[in-house]
């Protein structure tokens, strides 16, 4: 890590190795602007950084990794980054009980090669979740199209330890699977992205990775692939996840292809695909298995990469052809490609807008953005060019409810120090 000196605001809280400021910061950042960014090793270091930066009035943006700052319009740049990635130890990891409770920096991919051995994995497949934290993934809480099986991200959060804005340690739900009374401030933070507190400790619980990974995909026209998800969605089959995805410029007209992945013990897995297979009425164009279907899925995780638009429609998975509908006007401008969760109704579209249709795109978006709302949707920025988030707006009503997110926030980091906005 290259030294450099600290921001007199926070000088002296941390040892100057463990701050990083100028073009280190800007290194680390990917080019968003941070006045620093800072290491604490500990909870205490945590805590003392959050206390200074209130007596002094100096802003902070918790990060993991820092692999998707600056994204979704939820961070204001500048200010102090305090990143958790010295927080990266493994606390509590009981095999047997399927739970594990780790320090929020713990890496995605240190996570997997420590569960691997055990058989066990967390299923969370979010966009771009394996580049980051454990508290990355718990503080965005985005799932992807395994929540149909395993549940989202706030279900399999059991407990976290965070330092809210204003200093406070808090200590909330528990490290093992149980029920507990009362408000479950654990769902709050899960999601927060930032906004209330720094993630400084996080217990999930676990699953048996499963002994066989079956994807078969299903290609056709868009009309003829949407069948095919309504039937899969309709079965009563253990279906793990299905994703519907739309390629090349004439989305409108385009080919579409259908991936359904089947977990399980390696017989009943094939079996439940033959069933598929009987019920859909015409066999799949491929087959993957194993790792192949494993990587498959993998790549999809990260399929936006760094795109400049991302759009998320979310509406129930029994809209999911309108929903798609829209998604193609998106994509229309974008030339990109539309993905579409059949379980959880969630289609994202991304693409490379051209300079010149910014005005027409977010006119495009904000009429989607409309007709969605008024049929009890969503369409959210995942990312997007700059001129076109200022006209249309990263989210639409859904975001607030009616000034809670704000009282919420007050609550918890009062003066505010914390760049993350309410999400
Ligand atoms: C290509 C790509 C696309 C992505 N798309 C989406 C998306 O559409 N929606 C979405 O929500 N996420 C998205 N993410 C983020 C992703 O879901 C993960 O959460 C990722 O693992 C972030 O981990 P990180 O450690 O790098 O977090 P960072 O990039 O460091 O931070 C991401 C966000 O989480 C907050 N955060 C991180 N760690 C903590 C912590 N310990 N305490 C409190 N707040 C914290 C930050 O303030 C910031 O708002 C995307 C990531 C990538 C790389």
């Amino acid at each position: 890590m290259s030294i450099a000196t600290a921001p007199t605001a926070l000088s002296g809280v941390l040892p100057e190795s463990r701050v990083l400021t100028g073009s280190a910061a800007s290194g680390w950042t990917g080019g968003m602007p941070a006045e620093a960014v800072v290491f604490p090793a500990d909870t205490d270091e945590v805590q003392a950084l959050v206390r200074a930066a209130n007596e002094t009035g100096t802003r902070l943006l918790p990060a993991g990794a820092g692999s998707w700052l600056g994204a979704g319009g939820w961070t204001r740049v500048g200010g102090v980054i305090v990143s958790t990635a010295r927080l990266d130890s493994v606390l509590h990891y009981e095999p047997a009980d399927l739970t594990l409770t780790a320090g929020a920096g713990l890496g995605w991919r240190k996570l997997a090669a420590l569960l691997e051995p055990n058989g066990q994995w967390l299923p969370v497949d979010g966009p771009g979740v394996g580049v980051g934290t454990l508290g990355g993934a718990a503080a965005c809480g985005v799932p992807g199209p395994l929540r149909a099986r395993y549940g989202a991200v706030r279900d399999n959060v059991l407990g976290l330890e965070v330092v809210t804005g204003d200093g406070r340690l808090l200590r909330i739900g528990g490290r093992v699977v149980k029920n507990v009374a009362g408000y479950d401030l654990v769902r709050l933070f899960t999601g927060s992205r930032g906004s209330l507190g720094v993630i400084t400790r996080v217990s999930v619980r676990l699953f048996p990775r499963p002994e066989a990974d079956v994807t078969m995909v299903f290609e056709g026209g868009v009309e003829e692939v949407l069948e095919v998800a309504r039937v899969v969605r309709a079965s009563p089959l253990p279906v793990a996840a299905a994703e519907l995805v739309v390629r090349g410029a004439g989305v409108a007209d385009g080919e579409a292809e259908l991936a359904v992945r089947v977990l399980g013990g390696r017989e009943e897995a094939e079996d439940v695909c033959s069933r598929l297979v009987a019920g859909i009425g015409a066999a799949p164009g491929g087959t993957m298995r194993g790792g192949e279907s494993e990587v498959f899925h993998r790549r999809r995780i990260e399929w936006e990469g760094r795109l400049p638009l991302v759009v998320r429609l979310a509406a129930l998975p029994g809209q999911l052809a309108a929903t798609m509908e829209w998604a193609r006007g998106v994509a229309g401008w974008t030339g990109g490609e539309v993905a579409g969760d059949v379980f959880g109704g969630v289609v994202r579209v991304k693409g490379s807008p051209g300079d010149d249709g910014a005005a027409e795109l977010a006119e495009t978006l904000t009429r989607v953005r409309r007709e969605m709302e008024a049929a009890g949707g969503t369409m959210t920025l995942s990312q997007a060019p700059r001129e076109v988030a200022a006209r249309v707006g990263w989210t639409g009503a859904g975001g607030g409810g009616g000034g809670l997110a704000e009282k919420l926030k007050s609550l918890f980091d009062p003066r505010p120090v914390l760049q993350s906005r309410c999400p």
